[in-house]
């Protein structure tokens, strides 16, 4: 965990008039420390060493919070939060997880791909957010 990391997340808090409240925090610092895609329940879990008997509420609404401003991406398809390696605001996210060692890995193409693009414009319907993942075989595991 480093402390920049955590240094940036609560400027980011401060300038856009956030708290940082101690579950975004903990939340934080728990998805970011964590090597695998983590769960929310896990998160609650280990947060459960700082906060007294904390509810599933305090980490989802946590991780929400997280995922809305780009610190965490949600894979949906394990059901799982794994942090951000680019600290921006990027718009789709996209993943090749990995069957075989559970490894996840961001790839940065920001946009949409071109097909897809044109197939929602085409139909007239307003993107709010998306997300590829790409499940396979990691060169290690092949
Ligand atoms: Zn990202
Ligand atoms: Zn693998």
């Amino acid at each position: 965990m480093s402390k920049a990391a955590v240094k940036t997340f609560e400027e980011y808090c401060n300038t856009h008039d956030l708290r940082v409240t101690q579950p975004r925090l903990l939340a934080f610092k728990i998805v970011h420390a964590a090597k695998k895609p983590i769960t929310a329940y896990e998160v609650l879990e280990k947060m459960g060493k700082d906060i007294k008997n904390p509810k599933p509420p305090t980490a989802y609404r946590a991780l929400d919070f997280l995922a809305d401003h780009g610190f965490v991406h949600r894979i949906e398809s394990l059901n799982a939060y794994v942090s951000c390696d680019v600290n921006h605001k990027h718009e789709g996210s996209q993943f090749m997880i990995c069957d075989g060692c559970g490894d996840v890995e961001e790839i940065h193409v920001c946009h949409l791909p071109k097909s897809l693009e044109d197939k929602v414009k085409s139909e007239k319907f307003t993107l709010h957010h998306w997300n590829v993942e790409v499940h396979g075989t990691c060169a290690r595991c092949a």
